[in-house]
């Protein structure tokens, strides 16, 4: 492993303006760093600071220390929110989940086999300009929306599904002050640029994550669907929020994973949700265009069909036939 400095605070401010990469629960930096893939010079444990609260005023603010199991349990999450704590409890096994956090979670790196094994030239996220391994390798676990000539690797955090699937937004500190940005625009698509993954500026920090009020009560859930149950990633995944009421659709909200190279919003599904009476027909017309402009590879044309079959599972389950 390449030597590094490390230092650890408890103080945010401090943590801000020591240069280096942020280390909390460490399961996939860690991992990286064994690797090769990454190698700072500076990492700077953050898991003292004081960022570990759950609150909620309406809606729900969720510290970016919070681990993933205490977040699937807390109270708020399981009654008001079940489509996070479903995403979390399918986010990995528990040894992953008792120390992996809220903020790690987003930050997490993208699990594309060439991007891991730097004994692979060709992956333009690691190493800029170099091409992309697998538009012509196996690009089975790869997105089919999203995708750019540079990079075709999916994100892989369940929870960024579901945080965006109730508009949720990331709270930022760092050098030049705190900020806030939607989830929708706080991980970014490859475009030419792969290697930028998300919205964070240097020395930035995630303090938390918020989501909003809703006006009404909310049906949501997860639904991950992978080769084997425990411990893999999602070949496709929907998260759904339906507000029901007076058995008319008032708002929905659909968002798939495993498909896109960022958590992929669904405004078709969603536009022909809303306004209309739940029934088994309503499900499947608004499912059939789940897949609409999606650009399969050579080994994931498959993941077309299973997305609108995922989401239309997914639609019945919460919404029922009311
Ligand atoms: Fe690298 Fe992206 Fe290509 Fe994977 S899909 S090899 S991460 S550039």
């Amino acid at each position: 492993m390449h030597p590094f400095a490390y230092t650890r605070t408890r103080d945010t401010r401090e943590a801000l303006g020591a240069g280096g990469r942020y280390l909390a629960g460490g399961t996939d930096l860690v991992t990286l760093m064994r690797a090769g893939v990454e190698h700072p010079d500076t990492v700077v444990d953050i898991a003292g600071l004081p960022l570990r609260g759950i609150t909620g005023h309406g809606g729900l603010r969720i510290g970016a220390l919070v681990t993933m199991a205490e977040a699937a349990a807390h109270p708020g999450i399981r009654d008001g929110y079940p489509v996070i704590a479903q995403a979390l409890e399918s986010g990995g096994p528990p040894q992953i989940r008792n120390v992996a956090t809220v903020g790690g979670n987003l930050m997490q790196r993208t699990r594309c086999a060439y991007f891991r094994d730097v004994t692979v030239g060709e992956c333009n996220k690691r190493a800029p300009g170099s091409g992309c391994a697998a538009v012509h390798g196996r690009n089975r676990g790869h997105a089919i929306l999203g995708t750019s000539a540079s990079c075709v690797a999916t994100h892989p955090s369940d929870l960024a599904v579901a945080l965006t699937a109730l508009d949720a937004s990331v709270h930022l500190d760092g050098p030049d002050g705190a900020r806030t940005v939607p989830i929708d625009g706080f991980l970014l698509r490859p475009g030419s640029t792969p290697d930028r993954e998300h919205a964070l500026r240097p020395g930035e920090l995630i303090t938390a994550v918020e989501i909003p009020a809703h006006p009404g009560p909310l049906r949501s859930g997860y639904l991950k669907v992978r080769d084997r149950q425990s411990a893999a990633f999602a070949l496709v995944s929907a998260a759904v929020a339906l507000h029901i009421q007076g058995g008319v659709i008032r708002t929905a909200k659909v968002v798939a994973g495993g498909v896109g190279t960022v958590p992929w919003r669904l405004p078709e599904v969603e536009r022909r949700l809303v306004g209309e009476r739940p029934s088994p027909g309503l499900w499947a017309r608004a499912a059939e265009v789940a897949a609409e402009g999606a650009r399969p590879l050579r080994h994931n044309a498959f993941k077309a069909e299973l997305l609108k079959r995922s989401v239309e599972r997914q639609l019945r389950a919460l919404g029922g036939t009311e």
